[in-house]
């Protein structure tokens, strides 16, 4: 299963500098892995330690498994390092979509598992004591008449059959006052949201595993998984570990590994700036809460405890990489805060996240003992640490929502494996073209 690298390989580097505000910000504790250099044994061969890996390692060492986690550089190199930051209800297609697709019973236990995604996290992060700044609150805003009728009408739908009543609905005038921004024509406030400080979770995450007797090796690029024997392995140029289990939790770093997961979680780049603090009593997000806008190529943005704008907007198809990354986001942020034009940008940076076609994850047993989770399609702040542990029950053969994540449809993207790259680019394209009409 060792295939030759895509293009994706060489803007790695960059999707994963720390140069980010989250890496000047959050005290990392627990000390730098070593680099794997000769063949150790384990019960499960964790491979990425974003916050699916470090979850469902977490969840593998308290049931007292020997569990050994293999990053390719450090800990937050990955998305779960250098996200927005928005922990999201419900998936990237509203339930209306889903139920379409999967019928009435599947789409609702889809929600079930989101909601539940959402007070793991927060259950979680106060059991083990993780201080992630979490803030709640999310602005959800719509940039034409037409769009912000559908999410009335999403709204209505949520509320009627889902019980859902956690939204409120933000006319203008009230849209403008909690963005400071006139840019939208209205939205929707959901307060069982928020957002946080991502390193910081997934530090956390770290150290409680850590705690609980994981061990990571850091500076370990996986290159090859395989059978030896009843075993399985993953390889680095150095070492090996020798397993039962083998969990593939790349995401949209993972090349290379496996063709079946890599011809369906494309990487796709996407890009943020942090600004200077602003004044306390700026109009911008007055209640320091997050926000999104219905654009294809979603803007995301949110206030720091700080008073800094974290704004997520712009993002790549192909495996080139801006040549200035904060003059390429300041774009979208000056088109919602033109007084934000000469602000000061105190860090900019990329990351790479896995997408799907149909923006669902995709959760598989490729093999008896190889699982692979990833593919959550910028929904991964709530939902990755929750698949970590649905990881973890697989292994430890333990029920849950396997089932109905079995029929969640992830086809493979048109195109193959190498082709896959100028079709999504092509078809991106189409949709985000669509972001300028009314
Ligand atoms: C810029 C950006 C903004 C985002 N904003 C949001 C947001 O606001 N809200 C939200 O919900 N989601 C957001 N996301 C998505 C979210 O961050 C991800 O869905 C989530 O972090 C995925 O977690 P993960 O553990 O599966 O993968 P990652 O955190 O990407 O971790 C994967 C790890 O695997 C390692 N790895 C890969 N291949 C190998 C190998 N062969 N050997 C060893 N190690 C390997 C990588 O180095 C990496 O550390 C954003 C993502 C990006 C990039």
């Amino acid at each position: 299963m060792h295939l030759p690298t895509s293009p994706s390989r060489h803007v790695h580097a960059e999707a994963s500098a720390r140069s980010t505000w989250y890496h000047a910000s959050a005290p990392r504790r627990f000390a730098l892995g070593e680099t794997l250099n000769n063949t150790i044994s384990a019960d499960v061969v964790v491979v990425g330690a974003g916050y699916t890996g470090m979850s469902a390692a977490l969840d593998l060492a308290q049931a007292g498994l020997k569990v050994v986690v293999l990053e390719a550089d450090e800990v937050g190199a990955g998305a779960s390092g250098r996200n927005g930051g928005l922990a999201c209800s419900g998936w990237r297609h509203d339930q209306i979509w889903l139920e379409e697709r999967m019928g009435q019973a599947d789409a609702r236990a889809l929600w079930t598992l989101a909601e539940d995604a959402k007070a793991d996290l927060f259950s979680r992060m106060q059991t083990l004591n993780i201080d992630a700044d979490w803030m709640a609150g999310q602005i959800f805003a719509a940039h034409t008449p037409r769009l912000m009728q559908a999410l009335d009408y999403d709204a209505d739908h949520m509320a009627r059959v889902y019980g859902f009543e956690a939204p409120q609905r933000l006319n203008q005038e009230e849209v403008e006052h909690a963005l400071g921004s006139k840019a939208y024509f209205g939205g929707w406030r959901d307060t069982s949201a928020g957002h946080l400080h991502p390193l910081k979770l997934l530090y956390g995450l770290s150290d409680a595993a850590l705690a609980e007797g994981a061990t990571l090796y850091e500076h370990s690029l996986v290159i090859e998984i395989g059978t030896q024997g009843l075993k399985r392995f993953a390889r680095t140029s150095e070492g090996k570990v020798l397993a039962n289990h083998v969990l593939l939790c790349g995401d949209g770093y993972m090349d290379g590994i496996d063709q079946r997961v890599e011809t369906r979680v494309l990487p796709i780049g996407s890009f943020i700036v942090a600004t200077e603090p602003l004044a306390e009593d700026s109009e911008i997000l007055p209640n320091k809460e997050s926000a999104m806008d219905t654009r294809f190529v979603v803007n995301y943005w949110r206030r720091t405890q700080d008073n800094r704008i974290i704004f997520g907007g712009g993002e790549k198809y192909t495996p080139s990489w801006p040549t200035d990354v904060g003059t390429f986001v300041r774009r979208n942020l000056i088109k919602i805060y033109p007084s934000l034009e000469r602000i000061k940008l105190t860090h900019a940076w990329g990351g790479a996240l896995g997408i799907t076609p149909t923006r669902l994850p995709f959760l598989h047993q490729l093999a008896p003992g190889l699982i692979s989770a990833s593919g959550y399609s910028g929904q991964g702040v709530v939902l990755a640490p929750f698949f970590g542990r649905i990881l973890a029950a697989c292994v430890l053969g333990q029920s849950g929502y396997q089932d109905v994540l079995s029929r969640v449809p992830v086809p493979q993207f048109p195109g193959g494996r190498l082709l896959r790259w100028p079709l999504l680019a092509a078809a991106m394209s189409w949709y985000a073209l669509r972001d300028k009409l009314p």
